[in-house]
């Protein structure tokens, strides 16, 4: 351990050192600090699962550690708690250990072991020329936690609803109480957390939750061997409006989504070497995933309709197709994943298959009748007013509303 700080305090003279002659401003290494947790190498620690009866439960596991008591070294046991998965992971050969750091905490010692993988997968660009790929698409919203969608041969084969139990509603009811407590006290003390148990629990749940709707999600990825998990790019949502303990509600739920999506991807990974990939997310629950047309969104009361902007429910004006929200924002992402409807590619080199040479002039192969053609004169005119046209090489027009200058 002493030699480990002396190796730290070199390093960072060292990185000093390299810093002060690159001339940078920025990017100054910080001092060594207790963030800069002890490595302990394989002569120090011996952490041996077999030789324990793991059965009778988990605190007959030992860790060795070598301690320095004063007068020498010697080792010493120390009991450990491990989880079922740490176990598993250490069991499989596919799992490499790295050297574990220790951290020591206020009343606990932990030790973390990295644990790596290597996974062969397939890069999506390649795996998006294979006609058969099953997409799954996550739409992650605040009650559903994540609509679920697989995807294949433009059919949907599978869809599941991943609620959250009434998690939205009790961790509303404890950050009212946290802002009800925050407002009696007054002004918070600087440098002092207030209602840390419940602060806690919160994290705990979200953490929980989090991990319950990953492992959900890489279970259905499981299914479909070499399939392709899309997620949307998250976007910023700057809670605003509402009470104050409406606003924290919203902030975690927001981090919640984040959760979701990074455990997501890595058990997805590590399990069935599922790639995940980002989909542009612009109006995936505005437009219909049918015909593309740019719906709207209703809740039914008493058998009425009533449109509202917080519906739950998706209705199309064009195609008359009526779906729950977050399903229909769930299916487009397959749309946007492979650039179809609304998400098609804005620009002309890549929409348009190159030009040939036809008949004395240089035209767009397969353009179709005289009339047609004429037509489409007419909407690139119409077009070119708006800024941005789609037009389809053969004279189709893919999106009723591609033309109405929507972006
Ligand atoms: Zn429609």
């Amino acid at each position: 351990m002493i030699k480990d700080a002396l190796g730290k305090a070199r390093s960072y003279l060292s990185n000093l050192a390299n810093w002060n002659t690159s001339g940078k401003k920025k990017g100054q290494p910080g001092s060594p600090g207790a963030s800069n947790h002890p490595t302990l190498y394989d002569e120090a620690f011996c952490l041996d699962l077999d030789a324990t009866d793991l059965r009778t439960g988990p605190r007959t596991c030992f860790a060795r550690l070598k301690v320095y008591t004063g007068t020498g070294w010697e080792w010493h046991n120390y009991p450990v708690k491990l989880s079922r998965y740490f176990q598993a992971r250490w069991r499989d050969s596919a799992w490499e250990h790295h050297s574990p750091k220790l951290i020591v905490r206020h009343k606990s010692a932990a030790l973390h072991f990295p644990q790596v993988k290597h996974v062969e997968a397939q890069r999506v660009k390649e795996s998006k020329e294979d006609p058969h790929l099953v997409t799954v698409g996550v739409d992650l919203n605040v009650k559903n936690l994540a609509v679920v969608t697989v995807r294949q041969d433009e059919r949907i084969i599978e869809t599941v609803f991943l609620t959250d139990h009434g998690l939205d509603q009790a961790r509303y009811r404890h950050l009212k109480k946290i802002a009800r407590k925050q407002w009696q006290t007054g002004k918070p003390l600087k440098g002092e957390h207030s209602n840390q148990q419940l602060w806690r629990h919160v994290r705990r749940t979200n953490e929980d939750a989090a991990h319950k709707v990953a492992h959900q999600i890489a279970e259905i990825c499981a299914k479909y061997p070499g399939c392709i998990l899309l997620f949307e790019r998250l976007r910023k949502i700057r809670p605003k409006g509402g009470s104050k303990s409406r606003r924290m509600n919203r902030r975690q739920a927001n981090q919640l989504r984040g959760k979701i999506k990074q455990y997501t991807k890595d058990k997805a990974y590590a399990s069935c070497s599922t790639v995940t990939a980002e989909v542009n997310p612009h109006g995936t629950s505005q437009y219909c995933s049918r015909c593309g047309a740019k719906g709207e969104r209703f809740s039914s009361r008493g058998g009425k309709r009533i449109v509202e902007k917080w519906g739950k429910l998706f209705f199309c004006p064009s195609c008359h197709y009526e779906a729950n929200a977050d399903h229909n924002a769930s299916k487009n992402m397959h749309h946007s994943f492979y650039h179809k409807l609304h998400w098609q590619w804005r620009d002309k080199r890549r929409a348009d298959p190159p030009p040939v040479w036809l008949k004395g002039r240089w035209e767009s192969p397969a353009r179709g009748t005289p009339r047609q053609r004429l037509a489409g004169q007419a909407r690139l005119a119409r077009g070119t007013k708006c800024g941005r046209a789609i037009v389809d090489p053969n004279g189709a027009r893919p999106n009723p509303h591609a033309l109405l200058g929507y972006t």
